[in-house]
C-alpha cells in the first residue's frame, strides 16, 4: 500500500478503536474505568482545595479561568485523546518502521518485556514515561516555536487542579506520539500506552495544580507537589527558560540542576507578557499560531519564563 492512504488508514482504524472504546467506557461507570478514574481524581482534588485552600482571595468557582479549565479537561482528556492523538501515536510508530524497514529493520520491539512481573512492568514504564514527559517539558520552554503554544498553560495568574489541562492540544500531538516510541521497543501497543498515560500522568496533574495550602516537605525533593509545581508556573525565578519540569518525580530536577524551591518568597503566578494572551478558548488556540505565522514568537524570547534576566 502507499504511505500516505496506509497513514491515513491506520489513523481512521486507530481513531475509532479508540472512539468504540471511549463510549463503552462512558455508558459503563466503574472504580476501574479510566474516564471514571479521572474524573473522581479531578473532583478529589477540587475537594481538598475546598478543604485546605491556598489562595483565598477567589471564591473556588468564581477562580479566574475556573469554567475555561473544566472545558479544556473534557477537551483534552476526551476530545484531544480520541480524535487525535491515539491514531498520532499509531502513524508515528508505522512512520517509524517504515523507516527502519529501510534499513531492513521491520520491528521497533528491542524486547518484550509484557510478560515480566506486572509491578516490574509499571516501574520500567513509568520512570520512562516520566523521564520522557520531563525532556519534552524542558524543551518546550527551551524553543521559541514550542514555547509559543506552551505558553497558554502558563498565562494563568490563579492555579487550581483544573489549570491542568489548559494547554495547547499542539503539544500533546508533538511530544506523546514521540513518547509512545520508547514503549513500543520494549514491547507494547498504542492502546497500553494510551492507558498507562492518561491514568498516570493525567491524574497526577490535578493533584500538582491544586491550590492546597500544605508544605509536603522532603517529599519535595522526590515527587512534584502542588508547592514545586508553582514555582514552575511563577515567572519571579532566577532561571530564564523555567524551573521545576518535572512531571512527577523530581529527581529529574535535581539531577539536571533545575530544582528550585526557596523558602521565604512567594511566586508570582504567570507570564511576564500576560495581557497579550487571551482569555478565551478560541482566541487560546489560534494564538501560538499567530504568534509564529508573524515571527513575533521570536520576540518573546526576551521574556520567556522569566521577570528577570538569567545569572546562571
Ligand atoms: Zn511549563
Ligand atoms: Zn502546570
Amino acid at each position: 500500500m502507499a504511505l500516505i492512504p496506509e497513514i491515513i488508514n491506520v489513523f481512521i482504524e486507530n481513531t475509532k478503536n479508540i472512539y468504540n472504546y471511549t463510549v463503552f467506557q462512558l455508558k459503563h461507570p466503574s472504580f476501574t474505568n479510566i474516564y471514571y478514574c479521572v474524573l473522581l481524581a479531578y473532583l478529589f482534588c477540587f475537594t481538598l482545595e475546598v478543604v485546605l485552600p491556598k489562595q483565598r482571595d477567589h471564591g473556588l468557582l468564581s477562580r479566574k479561568g475556573f469554567w475555561l479549565d473544566t472545558f479544556y479537561v473534557f477537551f483534552n482528556d476526551v476530545i484531544i485523546y480520541i480524535i487525535g492523538l491515539f491514531g498520532l501515536s499509531a502513524v508515528t510508530e508505522l512512520v517509524f518502521l517504515k523507516t527502519l524497514g529501510l534499513f531492513n529493520i521491520h520491528s521497533l520491539k528491542v524486547v518484550d518485556i509484557t510478560s515480566w512481573n506486572p509491578i516490574l512492568q509499571v516501574g520500567i514504564m513509568f520512570i520512562i514515561q516520566d523521564f520522557c514527559e520531563f525532556w519534552a517539558h524542558f524543551f518546550l520552554h527551551r524553543f521559541d516555536f514550542l514555547w509559543a503554544f506552551h505558553k497558554i498553560h502558563h498565562a494563568q495568574e490563579t492555579l487550581g487542579a483544573g489549570s491542568t489541562r489548559r494547554f495547547h492540544f499542539v503539544e500533546m500531538f508533538i511530544f506523546k506520539p514521540i513518547i509512545y516510541i520508547p514503549f513500543a521497543m520494549i514491547g507494547y501497543s498504542a492502546t497500553d500506552y494510551f492507558l498507562f498515560q492518561i491514568t498516570v500522568q493525567n491524574v497526577w496533574g490535578f493533584f500538582t495544580h491544586t491550590n492546597i495550602k500544605v508544605k509536603w516537605g522532603f517529599l519535595n525533593y522526590i515527587i512534584n507537589t502542588p508547592e514545586t509545581h508553582s514555582w514552575h508556573h511563577a515567572k519571579n525565578i532566577p532561571r530564564h527558560y523555567g524551573v521545576n519540569y518535572a512531571s512527577i518525580l523530581n529527581i529529574w530536577d535535581l539531577l539536571f540542576g533545575y530544582y528550585y524551591l526557596p523558602k521565604d518568597i512567594k511566586p508570582k503566578l504567570g507570564v511576564p507578557d500576560q495581557k497579550e494572551v487571551p482569555t478565551t478558548f478560541l482566541k487560546q488556540m489560534i494564538y501560538p499560531f499567530k504568534l509564529i505565522f508573524s515571527g513575533k514568537y521570536k520576540s518573546t524570547t526576551g521574556n520567556q519564563t522569566s521577570i528577570k534576566p538569567p545569572k546562571l
